[in-house]
């Protein structure tokens, strides 16, 4: 048998128990076993009077066994330590560093008081997991923090620091130097006497208070069912006796962890690791990137150039001409000024990160960038141009990375003497705020170029997901292919609104017609020129997008695309001028309309993004089905519930997935 991950010390009269479960000390049944016959030792032993329960290493216990969760529970369970707690007539401290997560935070609000490194965190994330939490967290915060702000730390699963957590009540002590030596003294301050949470009463918040709480969570969490369900547990704190809400508890925790929204949720939680794992970078040296350089001050340019400005990293921003420059730089400022008005960030932090952003027009500026991104023109002659001047300013070993949506990569690396130092940084819109980052491989890309633009990538804190060269990469190539199905569906008699209702009532963030309005018709407008000499002559061609685009109609910038934006107006109105066009457009192609339902619209659009990844994988573009799942969850507002495209696919019928995607061929 294998040592317990639990071990008791002594320090005088109180029991100090360890967990130490490398590497996190994530809760599992051998943390729980040895935590009962802990306090199963410290309650028999006379000569002790209290417990403290600290991790061993860098942190408390940081969360659960997530894969536990999806399979039936090993006993005992957490709510069995946490009543041996209860049980138990001598107090215990939990003693936290680190992070103090799910059910890592439920045990330490399980004991009679909490002391905190200054660096630890604390939270209870399972709702953003689809379930909540299941060991006494919806009762015990309430108790300490009030109904309205305990719902707003559940729902949003966000992490509470010490300092915070201290204000609030969450934890009753910070100690500034050695953890243990002050939880042990906290232990020995309680006289031996018990002071769980579950006797306190819940404080009376303003009913106003709870209500805004309540509003606000549900508009962030959609009201999916764990938040639902986590408001509900909540506010039984406050009207049901401490027992029966407690099995309340544990009842909707039980039902939800089974619930196919936690197994998606945990689905892309397992995918982001997977994602950082990229095969051929063993041993692959990073460079450092203390300095960069973006050219293109526009939509793209200046949002990455903040992204780098944000993560602590110099940037120049470059641009044709002074006036370019200076409406780049404006707009970077402007978005520094709206966080500021947010509260998001205070100005002082503002004005450091600023700061870090020099405008120029000379590429020649780029001469000690460590990494550039071009994010100029979507046009392979100007970029080719480009990366031959930057190959002749940059110092040797730079990376050249370019933002293109579609282009091949290889040819503009070719543009080069050093193929082996370019790569693409696919950022999107807007690039501060979205957390996806597609990083592309070219054929001549070295490990080492790859491993430092993945550390660059993470030091920005995104997401990244590589990808191999090939039109539109993973992300657009199966939105492009999802956009054109969508398109037909308008020409054989589907409205753009009522594809949109269809797709957002499966749960995509916007409809794909509110998106392009969004987004501007021109780009795709532009791609389909440029692959107009190639295109197959068989292939069927909807030429709907193309007679907006011919009237001016690019979308919401310009007032009217799918749908028409009238002054002030907050989402497009259907426009009859489009019926009557897209009407016309069908007679054309000779197609008489039909009504098509909304079953149909959403099996179509979403069997023909199932069709494409599944090409993608099989071409290699990417690396694995779970990246596909978070390129269209992370970038194109795919609904995180269903767990991507191809474990959505997984979970359906698959005969009836066959015939609808053979339909579509
Ligand atoms: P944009 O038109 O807003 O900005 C392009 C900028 O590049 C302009 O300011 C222009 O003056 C400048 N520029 C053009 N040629 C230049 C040159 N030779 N030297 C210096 N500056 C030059 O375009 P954008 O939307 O920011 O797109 C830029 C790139 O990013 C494109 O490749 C696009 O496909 C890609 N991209 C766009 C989005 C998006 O949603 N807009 C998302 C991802 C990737």
């Amino acid at each position: 048998m294998s040592a317990s991950p639990v071990r008791l010390e002594r320090e005088g009269r109180v029991a100090v128990v360890v967990i130490d479960n490398p590497p996190v000390n994530a809760g599992s049944a051998a943390v729980r076993s040895g935590l009962l016959e802990a306090v199963a030792a410290v309650a028999a032993d006379p000569a002790l009077e209290a417990g403290v329960i600290i991790g061993a290493g860098g942190t408390f216990v940081a969360g659960s066994d997530i894969r536990e969760f999806g399979q039936p529970l090993a006993e005992p369970q957490l709510p069995a330590v946490l009543a041996a707690l209860a049980a138990c007539p001598k107090p215990f401290v939990a003693a936290l560093h680190g992070a103090a997560l799910g059910g890592g935070f439920e045990l330490a609000l399980g004991c009679d008081a909490r002391v905190a490194a200054m660096d630890a965190v604390v939270g209870l994330p399972e709702v953003t997991l689809g379930m909540i939490p299941g060991a006494g967290g919806t009762q015990h915060l309430p108790r300490l923090a009030g109904v309205a702000k305990a719902i707003e730390i559940a729902c949003s699963g966000r992490r509470v620091k010490a300092a915070e957590a201290l204000r609030l009540g969450l934890v009753d002590a910070v100690a500034e130097g050695d953890l243990r030596a002050a939880a042990v003294a906290h232990a020995l301050a309680l006289g031996g006497r018990k002071r769980p949470v579950s006797a306190l009463p819940v404080p009376a918040d303003p009913p106003e208070a709870v209500a805004d709480a309540e509003k606000a969570a549900l508009r962030a969490g959609k009201g999916r069912p764990p938040v639902v369900a986590a408001i509900a547990a909540i506010k039984e704190a406050a009207t049901l006796p401490y027992g029966e809400a407690l099995a309340n508890e544990r009842r909707m925790f039980q039902a939800l962890r089974q619930s196919p929204e936690a197994a998606a949720l945990r689905h892309l939680f397992f995918a982001e690791r997977e994602a950082a794992k990229v095969p051929g970078l063993e041993g692959a040296a990073e460079r450092p990137v203390g300095s960069a350089g973006v050219v293109g001050a526009g939509t793209m340019g200046s949002g990455i150039a903040t992204c780098f400005a944000d993560a602590g990293i110099a940037v120049t921003l470059i641009d044709q001409d002074e006036e370019a420059v200076a409406r780049g730089l404006a707009c970077v400022k402007q978005g520094y000024d709206a966080s500021v008005a947010a509260g998001r960030l205070d100005e002082a932090e503002a004005e450091r990160r600023l700061a870090r952003i020099h405008g120029a027009v000379d590429l020649a500026s780029l001469a000690d960038a460590d990494l550039v991104v071009e994010a100029i023109f979507e046009d392979m002659a100007l970029k080719e141009a480009m990366f031959a001047r930057l190959d002749a300013v940059a110092k040797p070993g730079a990376i050249l990375a370019t933002n293109t949506s579609y282009l091949d990569v290889d040819r503009i690396a070719a543009a080069t003497k050093r193929p082996q130092d370019v790569l693409g940084l696919h950022f999107f819109s807007p690039a501060p705020v979205m957390r996806l980052l597609e990083v592309v491989r070219a054929a001549k890309t070295s490990p080492g170029a790859l491993a430092t633009a993945l550390a660059v990538g993470r030091k920005l804190r995104k997401l990244c997901v590589v990808a191999k060269v090939g039109e539109g990469f993973i992300g657009n190539r199966l939105y492009a292919a999802y956009r054109r199905q969508c398109e037909l569906l308008v020409e054989e008699g589907a409205l753009p609104e009522e594809v949109d209702a269809a797709l957002e009532s499966f749960g995509f963030a916007m409809g794909p017609f509110a998106v392009a309005d969004m987004a501007g018709l021109d780009i795709a407008w532009r791609m389909r020129q440029r692959l107009a000499a190639t295109r197959d002559p068989r292939e069927r061609y909807c030429a709907i997008a193309d007679r907006l685009c011919e009237r001016g109609r690019l979308g919401r910038k310009t007032g009217a695309g799918w749908y028409r934006y009238p002054p002030g107006a907050r989402r497009g109105e259907p426009d009859p001028e489009v019926r009557a066009l897209i009407e016309a457009a069908s007679a054309a192609a000779g197609i008489a309309r039909r009504a098509i339902d909304p079953d149909e619209i959403r099996g179509r659009a979403l069997a023909t993004l199932v069709r494409e990844a599944e090409r993608v994988l099989a071409e290699g573009v990417a690396l694995r089905a779970s990246d596909v799942d978070l390129v269209l969850v992370n970038g194109y507002g795919f609904p995180k519930h269903e767990g991507g495209p191809l474990f959505w696919a997984s979970r359906q019928d698959r005969a009836r997935l066959d015939a609808a995607t053979a339909r579509l061929a």
